[in-house]
């Protein structure tokens, strides 16, 4: 918080100290209903972000017969991610490596930006608090109802609200579980299968378990969960910087605060006053119980709700608005030494995040594009090395996994090359007169198969470079993979 925010005090500037306690006992918020343009903004954002992640399970994707038809799942028995027209197999477990540094990276620059706009608008504890404090002002009334009920005796009308409050909680909550588990496994199918008591075990659990997590984060840990739970408040504030825009109290215009009738007899006098007419709307409307006018605090969770009821405010009582606003304590503190103001939003630490998300979203949509839907694993056997067989020859033993990536069943030509004279056997697959092995992988498939090459001159060098080849019968795209043949 800052230390003193009057003007007589403006300079030297006041720094920043975090005062937040590592503990504090709960106290009961009620935060008032408010309208305006942040708040607009927040139900915006609320309604797209419950509608995408409560619908997106129903809506299908044609990967053609022989893939599942949900435009995303997490098929964990078949190892697979759908994401419509995106397939990640297991071996490219990379895409999600690049997606995480992309989501981690977006962060940091909506953070340079913005600062924790995140938290306002976008994280799922805030989006489900604010729908769970939604339903408790439907249910109990807005702030001011809510309080003088709670501090009412016990009736009939007071259980009651709680009883539907909570029953509407719940089942909040318990439908967030249940399209959790609609992501893994076929949506329209694990409905009538949890409706008729037939699904598996698991995802009554998980819907159990989300259930309760949500019924506790959202409605009942809510604030406590961003002050003293998320890592995110910490970390944030170690890699904002000076030009990060915040939900800022101007103290050069609101301070010195008072009541209308006081700041107008000081003006009256010739004396200094501020703004802010000590209303305490902004304190009133915070989700987390942050009085905004004491400066930068790990609890604000930078929604603007203080800003929307300070500009009703200032309307009422003549003034401008955006007494709060997304501003800078740089500029706040530059208006007070009468320099110009400025905002950069452009500036070399947001230039170097865009520049890795330009990077990093290049690389994966450039490898994603020329993705090949063919693969091959390789492994020697380890231990023994190699085999001597009676008649003197050398065999290595190897396993290998040929990957089908497309929805269609496809033949193989398979071959090794890299040591003359050498044959190759396929454990359970005949070997033609020809030698020409061919190996069929059904759609979206891998095979896994034991391959013996038997070298009955062995290479004199202990270890030989060998090369496996898949070749597709019919387009000839093709596969290696690489490894070494042992000799004594
Ligand atoms: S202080 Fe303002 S911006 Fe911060 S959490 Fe409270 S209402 Fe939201
Ligand atoms: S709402 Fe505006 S005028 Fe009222 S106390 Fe907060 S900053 Fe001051």
């Amino acid at each position: 918080m800052y230390m003193d925010r009057n003007l007589a005090s403006a300079s030297p500037t006041p720094e920043p100290i975090d005062e937040t306690p590592l503990y504090a006992a709960h106290r009961t918020l009620y935060p008032q209903s408010v309208k305006g343009t942040y708040r607009t903004i927040k139900w915006v954002v609320l309604v797209a972000t419950l509608a995408i992640y409560y619908l997106l399970p129903f809506v299908r994707f044609d990967r053609g017969p022989n893939a599942p038809h949900q435009a995303v799942l997490i098929d964990l028995p078949g190892r697979r991610f759908y994401f419509f027209f995106i397939e990640i197999w297991p071996q490219e477990v990379y895409y999600l490596t690049g997606l995480l540094i992309l989501a981690a990276v977006i962060l940091f620059l909506m953070n340079a930006v913005a600062g924790r706009v995140w938290c306002g608008y976008l994280c799922p504890q805030t989006v489900w608090t604010d729908l769970f404090y939604a339903i408790e002002r439907l249910v109990e009334g807005d702030r001011r109802e809510h309080m003088l009920r709670d501090q009412a005796p016990w009736s009939i009308d007071k259980v009651s609200r709680k009883a539907i409050k909570h029953f509407l909680w719940l089942m909040v909550a318990w439908w967030t579980g249940g399209a959790w588990v609609l992501y893994f496994a076929d949506a329209p199918t694990l409905v009538k299968d949890l409706a008729t008591g037939q699904a598996p075990f698991i995802a009554y659990a998980w819907i159990g378990i989300l259930t309760f997590t949500t019924y506790t984060l959202a409605g009942h840990m809510r604030e406590q969960v961003c002050l003293y739970m998320c890592p995110w408040p910490r970390i944030q504030a170690a890699l904002t910087d000076e030009h990060a825009l915040n939900v800022t109290y101007r103290y050069d215009r609101g301070e010195p605060r008072g009541s209308v009738k006081k700041n107008a007899q000081l003006r009256a006098q010739g004396l200094p006053a501020g703004d802010c007419v000590d209303c305490l709307q902004c304190v009133n409307v915070c989700p987390t119980g942050v009085d905004i006018r004491d400066g930068a605090s790990l609890g604000c969770i930078q929604c603007g709700l203080c800003i929307d009821a300070c500009d009703a405010v200032m309307e009422k009582v003549g003034h401008p608005t955006r007494l709060i606003a997304y501003d800078t304590d740089l500029n706040v503190r530059r208006r007070l030494e009468h320099k110009p103001t400025s905002i950069h939003i452009v500036r070399a630490r947001t230039l170097v995040y865009a520049a890795i998300i330009a990077i990093v979203g290049a690389i994966m949509l450039t490898t994603l594009a020329t993705r090949a839907s063919v693969g091959v694993n390789l492994m020697h056997d380890r231990n023994p090395m190699f085999v001597r067989l009676s008649d003197g020859a050398i065999r290595n033993a190897y396993t290998v996994r040929i990957l089908n990536k497309q929805t269609d069943p496809r033949r193989f030509a398979f071959a090794v090359e890299g040591i003359a004279g050498a044959t190759v056997d396929i454990v359970g697959i005949p070997t033609p007169p020809d030698g020409d092995l061919a190996i069929e992988v059904g759609p979206d498939q891998t095979r896994e198969f034991r391959v013996l090459v038997t070298a009955r001159q062995p290479p004199k060098e202990e270890t030989s470079p060998i090369t496996f080849t898949v070749v597709d019968r019919n387009t000839g795209e093709a596969a290696r993979a690489f490894d070494h043949f042992f000799a004594p």
